[in-house]
């Protein structure tokens, strides 16, 4: 297929990798061209817009950091729209809010296109490995239209409804992966300084009941997975300040139907205290940083 793709950082540039391996003709466009460079390199065509991106493809891919680049990319000057032709579909893989993905979608539809939600789970590793899970929000038939797509650079991808409901599975997730993430962390520093053996420690919990994805694959302390951001001085990975802003769409969300989400709410002044102290780039398992000051590389202040 012929597919326009917007957005190549940690986790767009090996999404479209993995779209060109499998023999698709990429056009591809970031604000870096370092990035545009890499997936040039690897097969793509570069584009000088996002709307020289969208220009005689089949589908749009996104992949930004937050919902304001996506209207950007979408309805600005050189946007997405202004080169798209009717009925090509926009999948947008970036995690926003929902609120944004209905007003997109409502300006996609203006125009003849489907802006379907396709939020992703997997990390970086995930990402290169093509094994990401992407939860999507569409009609039926949209859905069973993407799939293919999805399916080169995904392995689990599941329908949550319609338009939305992809970000909603997303944000709860990212919830959950927010106060886990803390709870591990606060979990390790406390053993550590109590004594034990960090990877003993990890050991124990990835085989009883604390076990999670934080402990198991992406451990926040130094040395106890090798291939988690911890073991290479938190860079890379899922930053800080992106799961400060999936905080936020949870904490903005729970309040719109006035539902209490306490935990949420701590997490989220906990990488609020990392970002503040200059740490917003640093992979979110850097959060360890604020137990551990002493041991570890410390958050630049
Ligand atoms: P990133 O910051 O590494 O990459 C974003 C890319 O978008 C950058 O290359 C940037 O140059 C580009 N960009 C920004 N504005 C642009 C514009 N106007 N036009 C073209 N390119 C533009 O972010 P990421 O880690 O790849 O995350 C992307 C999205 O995926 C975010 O919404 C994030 O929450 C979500 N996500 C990330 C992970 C992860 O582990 N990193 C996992 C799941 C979901």
């Amino acid at each position: 297929m012929k597919i326009g793709f917007v957005g190549l950082g940690n986790m767009g540039a090996p999404m479209a990798r993995n779209l060109v391996k499998a023999g698709h003709a990429l056009k591809v466009f970031d604000l870096s061209d370092e990035a545009v460079q890499a997936l040039v390199d690897a097969g793509a065509q570069a584009a000088a817009s996002p709307k020289a991106a969208a220009d005689d493809v089949e589908c749009v891919i996104t992949m930004l950091p937050t919902a304001a680049h996506v209207r950007e990319v979408l309805v600005g000057e050189n946007g997405i729209l202004a080169g798209i032709a009717p009925g090509v579909t926009i999948i947008d893989s970036s995690t926003i809010d929902l609120a944004s993905v209905k007003a997109c979608a409502a300006i996609a539809a203006q125009r003849g296109n489907t802006f379907v939600d396709a939020p992703v789970s997997g990390g970086t590793g995930g990402a290169a490995a093509g094994t990401l899970t992407f939860m999507v929000g569409a009609s039926e038939s949209v859905y069973e239209k993407v799939m293919p797509i999805l399916l080169v650079m995904g392995k689990n991808i599941a329908h949550c409804g319609e338009t939305g409901m992809g970000q909603v599975a997303k944000i709860c997730n990212n919830l959950v992966l927010g106060i886990t993430m803390a709870g591990v962390a606060e979990a390790m520093s406390l053993g550590v300084a109590l004594g034990i053996d960090a990877k003993v420690l990890a050991g124990i919990v990835n085989t009883s009941t604390g076990r999670c994805w934080s402990s198991e694959t992406y451990n926040p302390y130094p040395g106890v997975i090798e291939t988690a951001p911890a073991s290479r001085g938190y860079m890379g990975g899922f930053g800080t300040d992106l799961m400060l802003k999936d905080m936020g769409l949870a904490t903005d969300a729970a309040r719109q139907v006035r539902q209490p989400i306490y935990l949420g709410a701590l997490a989220q002044q906990l990488y609020l205290t990392m970002s503040a102290r200059g740490g917003g780039r640093l992979d979110f398992s850097a959060i360890i940083n604020l137990y551990q000051a002493d041991t570890i590389p410390r958050v630049p202040e």
